[in-house]
């Protein structure tokens, strides 16, 4: 991923500390609008100047073709409180072979993923399987992708119970596994939202740790009982995809 520095001077006598939380605030609309990643934007004020050092999946996503109405209404609030104008530059990237994100012209279908460590976006590719920065897709409520950052928020939630196995670990890997938990629900909601405004395919990854007996791949999709295994895993990854459901998933690790 890249890392931006995003900045702004304080030439005027405004309160610094409520500047600070109407830069957070601005820094809260780019993340609910895709075009940053993560919460740890290391934000700090340094006398006359305010500073922050978010995430994204391009190297542009910061650029102002991608803002929606929130940060455009806010930068102007900054910039009028402050009295100069905000500066966006790359600082650098996470890693040297880092090619940036999905640039398919016509990909063939997306996938809702994601696990309790990762800060990509939800939305990955399944043609190039690079992740999908979500200002990519048309405005899917209220200016922004609110309810991606809503299921995400919860399925790392989830994920991050089974992962600690202390507590709520069953309840958290039901919710992962089963396609009719509320967790799924929501997530398919989205899956079948992005498909209509996009007209592509959009699939749910649903986690897979179940004990099974036999053989897993002969084994029909939980939800509409047809086959579902792949030929060939896809990306050397999904084993099962059920195009009726709008389904993936894995062979299980628990065995
Ligand atoms: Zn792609
Ligand atoms: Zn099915």
């Amino acid at each position: 991923m890249f890392v931006q520095e995003v900045a702004i001077d304080i030439k005027t006598e405004a309160n610094k500390d409520e500047l600070v939380e109407e830069f957070n605030l601005l820094i809260s609309h780019f993340r609910s609008n895709g075009q940053t990643q993560g919460k740890i934007e290391s934000q700090f004020i340094d006398h006359n100047r305010i500073v922050c050092f978010p995430f994204s999946h391009e190297k542009n996503s910061l650029s102002s073709e991608f803002h929606n109405f929130y940060v455009n209404r806010q930068i102007e609030k900054l910039e009028n409180i402050c009295g100069s104008k905000l500066q966006v530059r790359t600082v650098g990237k996470t890693f040297e072979s880092y090619q940036g994100a999905c640039k398919c012209e016509k990909p063939e279908l997306y996938i809702l993923i994601t696990n309790y460590i990762t800060i990509q976006s939800p939305i990955t590719c399944g043609t190039c399987n690079q992740a999908l920065p979500l200002y990519k897709l048309p405005k899917y409520s209220d200016h922004g992708y609110r309810p991606f950052l809503s299921w995400e928020s919860n399925y790392q939630s989830c994920d991050t119970l089974q992962m600690n196995c202390e507590v709520g670990e069953h309840w958290a890997l039901n919710q992962m596994q089963e396609s009719n938990s509320q967790l799924s629900k929501q997530g398919l909601e989205i899956c079948k939202k992005v498909e209509e405004l996009t007209g592509v395919p959009t699939y749910y990854y649903l986690f897979n740790y179940r004990k099974i007996i036999g053989d897993e791949l002969t084994k029909p999709c939980p939800k509409c009982g047809k086959q579902w295994n792949l030929k060939e895993p896809l990306h050397g990854f999904y084993d099962f995809k059920c195009d009726a459901c709008k389904l993936v998933s894995t062979v299980t690790s628990n065995s």
